[in-house]
């Protein structure tokens, strides 16, 4: 008999996960269908979207030679049966406090600061790149955590050695940078390109460095179809790129400078949204999503 959910305390929920708590050095890290863009939950939730992003996750754990938080396999005995295949048993770390951003391709935030000053988190680029230009190597682009509700900070590399010590700092780097290459070149075999993405690290009690969160997800990386690509104009992309520019299209009337809560997703946007989730599963993974568990 597997456990219920309510059996296990409730430690927190993010705007996408709940986290729970199995035992002191263990939680159960449960993916909703919970949406989220421009650090606003969105409505209404899109069907089968946290057993994709788990799916998704749980292939890149697998494909990427780097130790990582899993403490049990996807149909652990201790996940209940009403989030199976939506949730993961992991160890619990010590989470250090930055988002790991790699970037091969120059988008989003990463473009603004660049337009403003030539600059991405303080490195200096070429003159000349624009909306999704290819970096000449990809670079290591740390965010400090916003508090619930607040946008994520881009910062310099010098920030994350005044916080963590030069050799931490240089680790972290040389990890983001090293599981984004092996990501890019996997999914450019299945004519995806990894744009960017964001990698959350922790410390287990031994003090060495494990890649924790989700990984190489939708939710936390920009995949575009290399077929079509085309450099100097927004990517038509697999992840939640496709709400984003739903909501600040006239469409939607929404202003995402307002700060307020952005109009109900339409039903066609949602059946496009799950489809594109599933699709870039498929694809990285070259797997059936019907044979995911969970249904
Ligand atoms: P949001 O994503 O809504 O801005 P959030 O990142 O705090 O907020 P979630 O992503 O839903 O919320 O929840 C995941 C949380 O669990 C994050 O705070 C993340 O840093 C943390 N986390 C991930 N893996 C581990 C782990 N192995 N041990 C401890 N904490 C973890
Ligand atoms: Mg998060």
């Amino acid at each position: 008999m597997r456990p219920q959910l309510n059996d296990y305390k409730h430690l927190a929920s993010g705007k996408v996960r709940d986290i729970y708590e199995v035992d002191d050095a263990t939680l159960l890290m449960v993916v909703s269908d919970r949406i989220s863009a421009y650090d606003f939950a969105l409505e209404p939730a899109i069907p089968d979207k946290g057993r994709v992003l788990t799916a998704t996750s749980m292939f890149f754990f697998d494909a990427i030679d780097f130790p990582n938080h899993l403490a049990g396999p996807i149909d652990d005995p201790r996940i209940p049966e009403e989030v199976l295949g939506r949730a993961i048993i992991v160890h619990k770390l010590e989470m250090l406090p930055f988002e790991c951003v790699a970037r091969g391709f120059l988008t989003g935030s990463g473009l603004k600061e660049y337009q403003a000053s030539g600059t991405v988190c303080g490195i200096a680029l070429p003159d000349g790149l624009g909306e999704a230009s290819r970096l000449p190597e990809p670079i290591f682009t740390p965010a400090t955590k916003a508090e619930q509700g607040d946008h994520d900070e881009n910062v310099s590399f010098e920030v994350v050695v005044d916080k963590l010590g030069a050799e931490r700092a240089q680790q972290l780097k040389d990890a983001t940078l090293q599981i984004y290459s092996a990501a890019a070149h996997l999914a450019e075999d299945k004519g995806i390109i990894l744009a960017d993405t964001k990698f959350e690290f922790g410390l287990d009690a031994d003090g060495t460095l494990v890649l924790a969160d989700e990984v190489l997800t939708p939710d936390s990386s920009r995949y575009w179809p290399a077929d079509g690509f085309e450099e100097g104009r927004v990517q038509p992309s697999f992840d939640k790129q496709y709400v984003r520019n739903w909501l600040t299209s006239d469409a939607s009337g929404w202003d995402p400078a307002s700060e307020t809560q952005p109009p109900h997703l339409p039903a066609d946007v949602v059946a496009a949204t799950r489809a594109r989730y599933i699709e870039a599963y498929e694809r990285l993974s070259g797997a059936s999503f019907s044979n995911w568990p969970g249904a």
